[in-house]
């Protein structure tokens, strides 16, 4: 090493565009780089820059893709620039769409299946038989009543409406989502304090930040809140994390707070205890803005009305949460929740925060983690302001089309049960336990990235269903690659990946508001090369096709001659007759339907869709913060809801105010001594994303396997050593993977991530063979091995990267193991498991799962007995506040308002 003065580093964060890697937009048309695969010889080669969004999460941030314009490929993948949530950065997912593009496995073609499902038969149809064979099943389930046997089922929309308003064209009450997997619990609790089901932190100007979530690394909105994140800590914002886990997150914090799953809401309320008792909180946004009337009206009705009575009440509703209580209820050394306390009473209006997945998703009462966690806001007066939490609904612009189909009338029960009324949202994880228990079908089922076999828990159940030709008639998979469920389709119809597709999104990223528009990128290098493109299908690979188009023409189909009142909305303005051309779909949406950019366009001298096509995202001119002071909040108080009556009056009054309860992972429910521990298993890895990067080889190479986190206390007791074996055993079956010591996790908890373990039934298809196991599964009364035949190997391929492969094992689908476990009041699948955690038996071999579905069924019912079915109030099913995703008139909210086409469950 020199010892000479080093030259000062450039301050490269002057501006967020200076760090970008990507070339500014007006160099966009002729980019010129040297060929690295040329090297040293320095060839240069000239791209065209076209912008398009990343499809590898839900974040939306912006791509630009450069195309070769001698070879008319896309050579790679870097951050746009212009992109206001993303700023030119990207995480490695997003490059590595490339691999995805390239993927040598990729399903080119339309297929059918030609042998029983599941089989691994099939052959290639054209476009046009699948869409007259599945739009004709749809057109006859509609002419015929029976509209709630169309279901589509997305896993990750990437797109705000455009499917939504179809399905409303339709008729038809058939969205289905993944939300009850993922985050139903915390927008629950969200929506019931402030009508708005997430929080969009602003972190620009914030002086503490509590992540409840592993944000840095796994974020909703990964990337584009991390860089904020990082921002504010650069600036002097302090961090703190609680997680029982040591995240990347967790390990760049201020503040490392480890509690047992489950109990974070305890920890939250022991806070709230303290800036009341030490008086650190604003009085006065309290008093203005909490429904503190309400709260008395329902829990003190003969005492004084006065806001010193609440505070007084609220004292002593809180005294329980003290010091001792907390750490020890949530296994926390003394002293760090007041550390906590003091950092967000120093911080005041400026305290923001984020909770997703994480410590609402696992446990029942998981939603009162938010509830809890929004208290904490409310007590500071840290919502809607500076420094603090927006509504997410502030920082999101969602633009329609000029003519939009009217709300449905129809009430799906297959998806929205009576049994949950307040769920948040569709109860999509229990749909084979639904059909069964309804006697009901589905005749046009659609999965759309989704993959419900591998991701959703008791996945068992999902293939005796999907194999079931009297529960599902015809299952359409509509994806780019191969997934487990993919297997047993009947059709698999080859969609677009990220740039090969339209679709417009918006995320509450900060405090801003944008629009991204995701577009072909091949498509759109040709149109700029003056060749007349008309449609997606031709400038993507084979015979990918997109799904925009396929949707219109699919809905012709449903409805050629206009008679149903369908095709209308699809129908072209400029050539009637015609189906819409997305050209003018989008132009009518750019031009009418977002504030500024007509005007932002003329400077440039284009037209609104123009611009969208050149830069791939737009700036709308943000409302501001503290928008409340004009209308109130979205709840019906219009302010925030400390007392929920909407909980009250449906059958939760005991838990109408944010609240602590001991969950189904309770430590006093946990025999150590008897080797049982709580698994935690849903954290995800930063390289991949569900089930949606198993093709790329980059992410592949740096995130294969998902070993089992195992505290060295653990181990020993368990007599596990590390990189041995365990079986992990569930109320419904067990898994067999490797084990992982490390002091990252809290004693008397195992982790495990979910994102990996992937597999496949058959050798040469039906999943990527650089991710996934072949395995065989043996069946017997409702039992089902799995076991792996073959891990990952090199093979060879058109990519000579697949023949380097070096690592062998794929994971273990754990999630298959999990019975379900539905929140009674959220709905969501509580995922933290209580299991029994020992070295692995003679017979066991690395991956092995076991499930027995007849056991799923119980489980299933057990957690189906703590709910408070529908009717509420007035004959509903639901309060007619609470939102849908695809909200139907006021009337089908009523039970017995002839919508219904299924009992109950229990009926
Ligand atoms: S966070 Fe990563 S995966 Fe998600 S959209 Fe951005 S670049 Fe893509």
């Amino acid at each position: 090493m020199s010892d000479a003065p080093r030259p000062p580093v450039p301050d490269l964060r002057a501006s967020p565009w200076d760090l970008a890697v990507g070339p500014p937009p007006e160099k966009w048309d002729d980019w010129v780089e040297y060929d690295p695969e040329a090297w040293p010889e320095r060839r240069e080669r000239r791209y065209r820059c076209v912008p398009t969004i990343c499809f590898n999460c839900e974040a939306a941030c912006g791509l630009l893709a450069f195309v070769d314009v001698e070879k008319g490929e896309i050579a790679k993948f870097e951050g746009n620039p212009v992109h206001p949530g993303s700023r030119g950065r990207t995480c490695a997912k997003g490059p590595a769409t490339i691999n995805q593009v390239r993927d040598p496995e990729r399903i080119l073609a339309p297929l059918k299946r030609s042998g029983p499902r599941g089989s691994g038969k099939w052959v290639e149809v054209s476009w046009e038989d699948a869409l007259a064979d599945i739009g004709g099943r749809i057109r006859n389930a509609l002419d015929e009543g029976r509209h709630d046997e169309v279901v589509y089922h997305v896993g990750r929309p990437g797109d705000d409406h455009f499917v939504n308003r179809m399905l409303q064209a339709w008729g038809v009450d058939g969205h289905n989502s993944h939300t009850n997997v993922c985050s139903a619990s915390a927008r629950l609790g969200y929506a019931l304090w402030m009508g708005a089901d997430r929080p969009s932190p602003d972190y620009s100007q914030t002086r503490f930040m509590l992540l409840l979530s592993a944000h840095l690394e796994t974020g909703h909105y990964f990337n584009p809140q991390a860089q904020r994140i990082v921002e504010a800590k650069e600036a002097g914002a302090r961090l703190a994390v609680i997680d029982t886990r040591l995240s990347n997150t967790a390990s760049a914090a201020d503040l490392w707070i480890a509690t047992w799953p489950g109990t974070p809401a305890a920890l939250l309320l022991r806070v709230a205890r303290n800036l009341l008792a030490t008086s650190r909180f604003d009085a006065a946004f309290v008093k203005r803005w909490v429904n503190w009337e309400d709260f008395l009206a329902a829990r003190d009705p003969e005492g004084p009305k006065t806001f010193e009575r609440f505070v007084e009440i609220l004292k002593d509703l809180y005294d329980r949460y003290r010091p001792e209580f907390v750490h020890d209820e949530c296994r926390i050394p003394a002293g760090s929740v007041e550390r906590l306390a003091d950092e967000i009473a120093a911080a005041g209006s400026r305290f923001s925060s984020h909770l997703w997945r994480n410590a609402a998703s696992g446990n029942r009462g998981g939603w009162q983690v938010a509830r809890c966690l929004m208290f904490l806001h409310a007590l500071t007066g840290s919502i809607g302001v500076p420094g603090g939490v927006n509504p997410a609904s502030w920082d999101k612009f969602v633009p329609r089309p000029s003519l939009n189909p009217p709300p449905g009338r129809r009430w799906n029960e297959r998806i929205w049960p009576r049994e949950y009324p307040l769920a948040h949202y569709e109860m999509s994880f229990l749909l084979p336990h639904l059909l069964r228990d309804q006697g009901s079908r589905i005749d046009v089922y659609f999965t759309r990235v989704y993959n419900p076999v591998w991701t959703n828990p008791d996945g068992v159940s999902w293939i005796e269903m999907l194999e079931d030709e009297r529960r599902i008639g015809c299952h359409v998979a509509l994806t780019p690659i191969w997934s487990e469920t993919a297997q047993w389709a009947d059709y698999v119809l080859p969609m677009g990946l990220g740039p090969e597709r339209h679709d417009l999104m918006s995320q509450e990223t900060h405090a801003g508001t944008w629009i991204g528009f995701r577009q072909p990128v091949l498509r759109e290098f040709r149109r700029r090369r003056g060749e007349g493109v008309e449609s997606t299908l031709g400038t993507n690979p084979g015979r990918v096709w997109e799904e925009a188009e396929f949707w219109i023409a699919l809905t012709w189909k449903i409805d050629p001659d206009g008679s149903r009142g369908i095709r209308r909305y699809y129908e072209s303005v400029r050539r009637p007759g015609t189906p819409v051309s997305l050209d003018e779909y989008y132009a009518d949406i750019f031009g009418n339907g977002v504030p500024g950019l007509p005007e932002a366009a003329a400077r440039e001298g284009l037209d609104p869709l123009g611009f969208m096509r050149r830069y791939g995202a737009f700036a709308v001119p943000y409302a501001g913060q503290r928008r409340y002071e004009k209308d109130g909040f979205p709840t019906p108080s219009r302010k925030l809801e400390f007392h929920s009556a909407t909980l009250a009056e449906w059958g939760f009054a005991e838990q109408a105010v944010p609240a602590y309860e001991r969950s189904q992972v309770h430590w006093s429910e946990i025999d150590l001594e008897a080797g049982e521990r709580v698994l935690l298993p849903t954290f995800r890895l930063p390289t991949l994303i569900h089930t949606r990067s198993g093709n790329a080889k980059w992410l592949q190479e740096i995130s294969h396997t998902n070993p089992l986190w195992v505290h060295p206390r653990d181990a020993e007791a368990l007599e596990l050593r590390n990189g041995g074996l365990a079986r992990v055993s569930t109320r419904i079956g067990h898994f067999v993977i490797r084990v992982w010591v490390t002091e990252g996790i809290h004693p008397g908890v195992v982790a495990c991530s979910h994102h990996v373990g992937r597999w496949r039934l058959h050798r040469e298809i039906g999943g990527a063979r650089l991710s996934s196991a072949l395995v065989e599964v043996e069946r017997r009364d409702g039992t089902f091995l799995f076991r792996q035949k073959e891990g990952i190997a090199p093979f060879e391929s058109a990519d000579p990267d697949t023949r380097r492969i070096g690592w062998k094992e794929p994971g273990v689908n754990q999630n298959l193991t999990f019975p379900v476990q539905a929140d009674p009041v959220s709905g969501m699948h509580c995922w933290h498991q209580k299991v029994r955690v020992e070295p692995a038996r003679p017979e066991d071999r690395y991956g092995d799962v076991f499930v027995d579905t007849r056991k799923s069924a119980e489980v299933y019912r057990e957690w189906l007995a703590t709910t408070r079915p529908a009717p509420g109030p007035g004959g509903l099913r639901r309060p007619l506040w609470l939102n849908r995703p695809l909200r139907p008139v006021d009337e089908a909210y009523r039970l017995g308002s002839g919508s219904d086409s299924v009992r109950g469950i229990g009926a």
